[in-house]
């Protein structure tokens, strides 16, 4: 240890326990989590290198870590590890003439967007955590958010990144351009990858215009199925720039907190927004209120006003910290392709009455890619065993639907028991391989993924 504080800025490495101890989780709460040795926070790429060099050398465990609000427990320290805390990398420059800029990982997505928005640009992926996640654990997990639907995931604005290998060797791939199709497409590889192959030091991303005003529509249902056949209606009619799903309990959830009016009695609600240029995000928001009350909306309201609907968005992003009020979380990240959106919704109803247990659902409806919320109480063991069932059988649902147990969220080590029933056999042989190859003492990241 002391070869390694030698070779690092002073003030680089924790070993206080108290300090250590708030890094040793992220947002899954993984009660499995291990003691570290230390904490690193790397104020560059020299010293993140001179970590890895040296955890290969000893064959130590290095887990990277952003912000921590990771949902799957991919930051989760393990015993006698490094945890390489990228805090400290906050650097950013924007290019407005290419568009893009140049990010350290340590800066957080709402800093990025501020940041590039003083040039008249956006960075548009959005996760709800956005003011709390940082943008090097947004490319390692190839977050997503709301308004994927339209814009894409973080992979669709990563062009280029700096990453140091398991073995402290820094490799450049991609860069600010906006066509390249040299050599292998190794900058996807590193994005998802969830710190298992390599740690991102810098990313080069890819920016727009700003956003035009949104039109914003929210509309009530009294079924589930209404408000699901609704959804593939709006879809399968236009290209909304959101499109979010809240059932019942998540509605009171986030009513309980915000008191904005929510209809308490819906079995689901929908925000829907348009931002199609000038007159167009009107008409469209009017298009989507036609198709609500069309699929059965018991009630639709439309709004031009910029805050209402940003009031409506808060609300949407606010559900996971409002169901948490009811109890302890298992979080997931089912996906399926959208004409089972519906059998999944009311599957996972029948799971949770099934297991007797809570099971809130909400979803960025437009990309087919749901978060049922499993709310227990970890002192009552009984509960804990259903949740945790219900937890598998949500994964298993998703799976035989022809979806995926994360789309966005990650793998990390809450979810990979169930990684092969989704990838196959020679899929998971071939990650295995891969992983191998780039990281063979299996110091990064071990027990996430894998
Ligand atoms: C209330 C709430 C709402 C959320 N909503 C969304 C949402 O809408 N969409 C969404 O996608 N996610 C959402 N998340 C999940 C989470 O915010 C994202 O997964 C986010 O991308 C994690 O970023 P982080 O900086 O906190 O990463 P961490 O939690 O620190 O790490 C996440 C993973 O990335 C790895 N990692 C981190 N930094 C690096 C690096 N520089 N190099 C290599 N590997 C690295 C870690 O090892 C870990 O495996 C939400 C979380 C919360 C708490």
């Amino acid at each position: 240890m002391r070869d390694l504080i030698d070779r690092l800025p002073g003030g680089s490495v924790i070993t206080d326990p108290d300090l250590l101890y708030g890094y040793r989780q992220d947002w899954a709460r993984d009660p499995g989590a291990g003691n570290p040795l230390a904490v690193v926070r790397a104020s560059g790429t020299a010293d993140v290198a001179a970590t890895l060099r040296w955890a290969n050398q000893h064959r130590i465990a290095v887990v990277p870590r952003g912000a921590g609000s990771g949902l799957s427990g991919g930051a989760t320290a393990v015993d006698g590890g490094i945890v390489l805390s990228t805090e400290r990398m906050r650097a950013i420059t924007v290019d407005p003439i290419t568009r893009t800029a140049v990010v350290q990982p340590g800066l957080l997505n709402a800093e990025v967007k501020r940041a590039v928005a003083e040039h008249g640009l956006w960075y548009p992926p959005d996760p709800s955590s956005f003011e709390i996640c940082s943008i090097g654990g947004n490319a390692a997990t190839n977050a997503g958010g709301l308004c994927c639907v339209k814009y894409g995931v973080t992979a669709d604005y990563v062009l280029g990144m700096e990453v140091v290998l398991a073995d402290g060797t820094v490799v450049r791939l991609g860069g600010p351009r906006l066509k390249d199709s040299a050599g292998l497409s190794l900058t996807k590889l590193f994005v998802g990858s969830e710190g298992t192959l390599g740690v991102i030091t810098e990313l080069t991303l890819r920016l727009l215009p700003a956003q035009p005003p949104q039109s914003t529509v929210v509309a009530s249902f009294a079924t589930l199925t209404d408000a699901t056949t609704a959804i593939l209606a709006i879809t399968g009619t236009l290209r909304p720039s959101m499109l979010e799903f809240m059932d019942a309990v998540a509605i009171n959830a986030v009513e309980d907190e915000m008191r904005m009016g929510l209809d308490r009695e819906a079995a689901g609600l929908l925000v829907a927004r348009s931002d199609a240029p000038g007159e167009f995000a009107r008409r469209e928001a009017e298009i989507m209120v036609a198709v609500c009350q069309r699929e059965g909306a018991t009630e639709v309201f439309h709004t031009e006003d910029p805050e209402e609907g940003a009031a409506f968005t808060a609300a949407r992003r606010f559900a996971i910290p409002a169901v948490e009020k009811l109890g302890t979380l298992l979080l997931e990240d089912v996906g399926v392709p959208l004409p089972r959106l519906g059998d999944l919704i009311t599957g996972v109803a029948a799971i949770a009455e099934r297991n007797d247990v809570i099971v809130s659902v909400i979803a960025h409806a437009g990309d087919g890619n749901t978060h049922p919320l499993i709310v227990h109480d970890p002192t009552d063991a009984a509960m804990t065993e259903r949740a945790h069932a219900a937890f598998g059988e949500i994964m298993d649902l998703a799976i035989a639907l022809g979806g995926t147990i994360t789309g966005e969220h990650g793998v990390g080590r809450l979810k990979k028991a169930w990684l092969p029933d989704q990838l196959g056999p020679d899929v998971m042989a071939l990650t295995r391989r891969i992983k191998d190859a780039l990281d063979p003492h299996s110091i990064l990241n071990p027990g996430s993924i894998l």
